[in-house]
């Protein structure tokens, strides 16, 4: 079965701009998905119509077997728990330690209350350093967040998401404001606990050569349309 299948899908903003006008593709559990495309293609806005934070005009997002288009309330709220978000701005909170961020990725977004006191068990913060530890960051798990370098704190970021223990992991542009040693770095990371973890995974790149070295399959947006999706290897010039 697939893990998510996206149908016609589009999206109108309030100011009238098409950010997509009919996507489909469907993936399936333990794929590596780069989805490709100049900015403003409309890659992000897919990204947010998968884990709700954006609402599409019309089509659906079904996610293992459940339409979730229109979900709201509660039923976002697990979905949030079951997908883990990377942004490009990895949106950590600055004054706190490493391994708060972290820990606080498994809290819901409305149950911080219990972050704010620091009441978190010993097997979640064990849990928490193990993560930090496979993302080669055991060392600064107690330092402030604004210490770590940017490649450092990408790495926070997609640590707080696999806290959740998600199943599928959205990435939007986690590479894109970082030097190619450090974003080779953090691509790496991202893809070895995927594939170890039978984690699927949807990131958005700007990067072709990124794509082509670690994904499974390609899906290219041109102008909110697909016009590829396939296997790196079939990829060719036109986009
Ligand atoms: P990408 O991620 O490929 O850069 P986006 O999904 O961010 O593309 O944007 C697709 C299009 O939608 C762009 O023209 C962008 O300006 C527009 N857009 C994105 N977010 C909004 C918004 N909240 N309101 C209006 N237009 C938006
Ligand atoms: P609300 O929009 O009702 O405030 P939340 O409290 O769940 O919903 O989310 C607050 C903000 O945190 C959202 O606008 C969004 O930017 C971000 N957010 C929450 N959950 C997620 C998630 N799983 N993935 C990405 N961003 C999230």
């Amino acid at each position: 079965e697939p893990i998510l299948r996206v149908e016609h899908l589009k999206k109108v903003y309030p100011d009238g701009t098409e950010a997509l006008r009919e996507v489909d593709f469907t993936v399936h559990p333990g794929e590596f998905v780069a989805v490709i495309g100049p900015s403003g293609s409309g890659k992000s806005t897919l990204l947010r119509c998968v884990n709700r934070l954006v609402e599409p005009t019309q089509g659906a997002v079904i996610f293992k077997g459940e339409n979730i288009t229109r979900a709201g309330g509660r039923r976002v709220r697990r979905l949030r728990r079951e997908i883990g978000m990377v942004f490009q701005s990895h949106n950590l909170i600055p004054r706190v330690s490493v391994l708060q961020n972290v820990l606080h990725g498994r809290l819901g977004y409305k149950d911080s209350l219990r972050g704010a006191l620091g009441m978190f068990s010993a097997q979640e913060k064990e849990d928490a350093l193990r993560i930090l530890e496979r993302m080669g960051l055991l060392e600064q798990a107690h330092k402030r967040a604004d210490e770590l370098s940017g490649g450092q704190q990408q790495r926070v970021g997609i640590a707080r998401a696999l806290a959740q223990k998600p199943i599928l992991i959205l990435a939007d542009e986690p590479i894109a404001n970082l030097d190619p040693a450090t974003s080779e770095s953090i691509m790496d990371h991202l893809h070895t606990i995927c594939r170890a973890d039978g984690i699927t995974c949807l990131v958005n790149l700007h990067q072709v050569a990124m794509a082509k070295k670690y994904a499974t399959r390609i899906i290219g947006i041109h102008r909110g349309t697909k016009v590829f999706d396939g296997p790196p290897s079939k990829l060719d010039d036109r986009i």
